[in-house]
């Protein structure tokens, strides 16, 4: 008989995830489908960075690392954490990690006991309830509201805490709606943060994919340093999906606690990939044309999409997604997406795959050719103007 711990980290929204599969299972088969579903980067990772990952398995880099992550690796992280936050951050800070999804496994395993309450924003990253399900851990959703650009309110967040609450969870840009979280929402968090001595997790991967005005981390604001864990990840910034790197930046004494989680878990990260992960950050390789590239194809989509009569553009403005309010022209965004799939070959995610809050929402995935982008978005202007 297992755990009832581990029979209870089901994915969440598991229904509108079945468009995406079918249409997965109908294109490996032949059909001609456009994945517009996908959160994966439609290319390679940098040649740079291989050709330093075949370097560093040819010099013999085959061995286990520290469990914090090689010191080289964990001040290069730092200094790019520095870089972003505009806070002055040291290798004690950071703890490398396989991937942003460990840091996040590990923030809220150092910050909740079983039984401990946390608040997580919606719309939300799939994997955000299991996450805590896997530490015992309570959560109260909390809808950051379309009309509000997916933008959480303050009063909202408190008035969903409880006695035994010792975190909220955000994630800016964001996924799936591509909100970047303005200094007012910060602010309105930080300060519930300060007064209730909560601890923040600030899901950060798309650090490198900001709105306009560039990255604004809460770390950043009066008096969060010492109680924020920002999740970080190469995963998105350097075209790195697969190499599992990433990394937590917070308070040294309780990154000297996670180490021992490493120690249980991972056993640290992969020798070569970090080798070839600490060149990559200390020569930035690929994350400005990844940016440019992000900033262009979404830019050119929503030229397409804003002229459409139905279809309202909400949030939208950095990370690697678009949320198009959908609701005009059809109320069940799952049947939008079933419909937009049959008759256009288009795939994209039902906006209620991820909360309540998107529901009447479609997800689309900026990880497309610029010509497969434009293409759909006519596709999505034939299909709305068929279904008005
Ligand atoms: N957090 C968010 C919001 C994501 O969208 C993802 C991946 O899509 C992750 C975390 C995990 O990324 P990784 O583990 O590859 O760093």
């Amino acid at each position: 008989e297992h755990s009832a711990r581990i029979g209870g980290i089901t994915p969440s929204g598991k229904d509108g995830w079945e468009v995406h599969f079918t249409a997965m299972t109908r294109k490996q088969a032949g059909e001609d489908i456009m994945m517009l579903s996908v959160g994966d980067h439609d290319f390679d990772t940098p040649k740079e960075t291989v050709e330093a990952c075949k370097a560093a398995l040819d010099a013999g880099f085959h061995h286990y690392t520290q469990l914090p992550g090689l010191p080289a690796l964990r001040v290069a992280m730092a200094k790019v954490s520095t870089r972003c936050t505009g806070v002055e951050t040291s290798a004690a800070e950071v703890i490398a990690t396989p991937g942003g999804q460990l840091a996040l496994y590990a923030a809220v395993q150092g910050t909740l006991d079983p039984g401990d309450h946390a608040i997580v924003v919606a719309p939300y990253y799939a994997t955000y309830p299991g996450t805590f399900r896997a530490a015992g851990a309570a959560f109260t959703i909390v809808e950051a509201k379309a009309e509000n650009g997916f933008q959480p309110l303050a009063a909202d967040i408190e008035a969903a805490m409880r006695d035994n609450t010792k975190a909220i969870l955000i994630n800016t840009p964001n996924n799936p709606t591509g909100a970047v979280y303005s200094r007012q929402t910060l602010e309105g968090i930080a300060d519930i943060c300060r007064r209730h001595d909560l601890w923040l997790i600030s899901d950060e991967v798309y650090w490198s994919l900001p709105a306009d005005g560039g990255h604004l981390s809460p770390r950043a604001l009066p008096g969060m340093a010492e109680r924020t864990l920002v999740v970080n990840s190469m995963s998105k910034s350097h075209g790195m999906t697969g190499w599992r790197i990433g990394w937590l930046t917070g308070p040294a004494d309780m990154i000297v606690l996670l180490v021992n989680l490493n120690l249980v878990s991972t056993y640290g990260l992969n020798d070569f990939a970090s080798r070839a992960a600490i060149e990559a950050l200390e020569n930035d390789w690929g994350v400005a044309e990844i940016a440019a590239l992000y900033h262009r194809r979404r830019e050119a989509f929503l030229d397409h999409v804003r002229g459409m009569n139905g279809i309202r553009v909400r949030g939208s403005e950095g990370g690697m997604y678009v949320m198009l309010d959908i609701s005009a022209i059809e109320p069940d965004c799952e049947a939008f997406a079933w419909a937009f799939l049959e008759e256009e070959k288009v795939a994209v995610m039902p906006g209620s795959s991820f909360g309540e809050a998107a529901r009447g929402h479609i997800r689309i995935s900026l990880c497309q050719p610029e010509p497969v982008l434009a293409e759909a978005a006519e596709r999505l202007k034939r299909f709305v103007l068929g279904h008005r």
